[in-house]
């Protein structure tokens, strides 16, 4: 029988709930459990496909093709868990599969209520991932405990607990113990009264995890213990000490929560060390060198708007045994005062995969820089886009080339709209998205990365390039090293008279993990380590 972990957060918002879901994932895999995550989000948008960076930070894609919460992404980078569309629901995709049934007629004319109709919604989604294959799944609710969006998930996951049977399922509740300077004390009061609503709510949390930025006393655990009924031996403290996100499954081992939730939920212990997990910290935190890349984006300002770039950035250096800075510049920047300012003594750039106009200039100049000055480059998507302009304006000689996205009157569109795209015109779930068949070409940097003729990788766009121009960027110098298996689309381009220089049409970033890092990411680190 499937068991079932549900992790809810408490005070604050930004705990890391998602870090700590994929941590408990990592070491229930380590004692030879399959596991499953999924993230259950209160807003009312259907998913964050549409959400603007600067609100939701990265949207992530999975091989299915669902526009998800960036906590996926953790999820796959620290577990071997496949995510999918039955791992990311938000109050809008429920209501909107609720309604949608109602509208069908099939409740057979009963009135719509929250309880039962949009609880049981909630319950189909936690059970779509129960099946003989899984031995544990992971149900995160975002939000915190005491959000008026949050409640309708609350009831549906105690319901949940009550129908599979207490000992089938676990509570663990992430909450803040903030450390008062003033008083140089840590207060428990905000924890016992976030516990205190989640009991309202019919939930007992089995397990409390607490960020702190000091360690916990013996009294403040009993205290804790104490007031929110919690066992001494499972208040689990997080200590926000530490240079990496991969340490936090060590933290939770050493204080044995591993060990708590297989006794809890009546599971087999498997003596098995986190060896590989344990081993790549190691690299990561050993560095043996030191490389630069400088990130030109648009959002860079957010800290997690290009999470699976900065992650796969670092990976790369893993694999490499190197250090991985990041100079991470706002487009706009390279625009007001040129490309040579921002890009000086960087080892290697990246244009990451965005929309809209705003700061497309100078990510082309940045893609320019790289050309001109044989800097290793890798474009992902929109970067793509990028540093095709970019060679159609400059080496082609087709001055005002440019993207339709950016300019529908473009009299040189290397980047133009897919024809399947151009009828649509609803947003939301409408791209090129998912996983797709790349073959690459033999002789070319992209086949030294990868060493296979045929790749997938996940895509999330709606424009591409133009065919109508392959002969002439071909006679100038580019290579066309990876295209959709039938031949008609290109997904990999890269210069011929350059160290390093990549431009992908997918997003390989969604790929990697610490564990084994991305073939082009590790390639591209690998190039930028002989710049001097
Ligand atoms: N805006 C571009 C398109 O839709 C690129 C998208 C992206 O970078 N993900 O094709």
């Amino acid at each position: 029988m499937t068991k079932h972990i549900f992790v809810t957060g408490g005070v604050v918002s930004s705990l890391g709930k998602g870090l700590n879901a994929a941590s408990i994932g990592l070491l229930l895999e380590n004692h030879g459990l399959r596991i499953r995550l999924q993230k259950f989000d209160p807003y009312v948008n259907v998913d964050p496909g549409t959400m603007s960076p600067y609100e939701h930070g990265e949207v992530y894609v999975t091989d299915d093709g669902a526009e998800t919460d960036l906590d996926l992404g953790h999820y796959e980078r620290f577990t071997h868990a496949i995510t999918n569309k039955d791992c990311n629901f938000t109050t809008g995709s429920i209501y909107h599969s609720v309604i949608s049934k109602e509208r069908e007629g099939k409740y057979l004319g009963k009135t719509i209520q929250v309880i039962p109709h949009i609880t049981n919604e909630i319950k189909d989604c936690i059970r779509k991932l129960t099946n003989s294959d899984t031995d544990v799944v992971i149900s995160e609710i975002g939000g915190i405990v005491g959000d008026i969006e949050s409640q309708p998930f609350l009831e549906a996951i105690r319901q949940f607990g009550q129908e599979i049977g207490r000992e089938n399922v676990l509570y663990i509740h992430l909450t803040l113990i903030p450390y008062l300077r003033a008083a140089d004390e840590l207060k428990t009061k905000p924890t016992q009264h976030g516990v205190g609503m989640l009991r309202q709510a019919g939930i007992a949390p089995d397990i409390l995890i607490c960020r702190t930025e000091k360690s916990l006393s013996a009294s403040i655990k009993e205290k804790l213990s104490l007031f929110c009924n919690v066992e001494r031996e499972s208040i689990i403290e997080e200590k926000d000490v530490r240079s990496s996100i991969y340490e936090i499954p060590l933290l939770l081992v050493e204080q044995g929560l591993d060990e708590i939730i297989l006794k809890k939920l009546h599971l087999k212990k498997k003596e098995n060390p986190l060896s590989e997990w344990t081993k790549m910290l190691d690299t990561l935190m050993n560095p043996e060198r030191e490389t630069e890349i400088a990130i030109v984006g648009k959002y860079i300002g957010h800290k997690s708007a290009y999470e699976s770039i900065y992650e796969a950035l670092l990976h790369g250096g893993i694999s490499n045994s190197a250090k991985v800075l990041k100079r991470r510049i706002e487009s706009e920047d390279i625009e007001k005062d040129g490309a040579d300012k921002h890009l000086q003594g960087c080892k290697g750039i990246l244009i990451p995969g965005g929309f809209g106009e705003r700061g497309i200039e100078g990510k082309i100049a940045a893609a320019t820089y790289a050309r001109e000055n044989s800097i290793p480059f890798l474009g992902l998507c929109l970067g793509m886009h990028c540093a095709t302009i970019e060679f159609a304006r400059n080496v082609c000689g087709l001055k005002d080339a440019n993207s339709t996205e950016f300019d529908a009157n473009t009299p040189d569109p290397v980047i133009c709209l897919l024809e399947e795209q151009k009828n649509i015109e609803t947003k939301g779930g409408t791209m090129r998205l998912g996983s797709q068949a790349c073959k690459v070409k033999r002789n070319s940097i992209a086949y030294d990365c990868y060493h296979k003729e045929l790749v997938y990788e996940r895509h999330r766009h709606r424009y591409e390039f133009n065919n109508k121009y392959k002969d002439k960027f071909a006679s100038k110098g580019i290579t066309f090293s990876g295209l959709t298996s039938d031949g008609e689309l290109v997904e990999i381009i890269e210069l011929k008279d350059h160290p390093w220089f990549v431009a992908v049409q997918f997003h390989p970033e969604f790929k990697s993990k610490p564990t084994n890092p991305h073939p082009l990411f590790k390639g591209f680190i690998r190039a930028s380590l002989d710049v001097h």
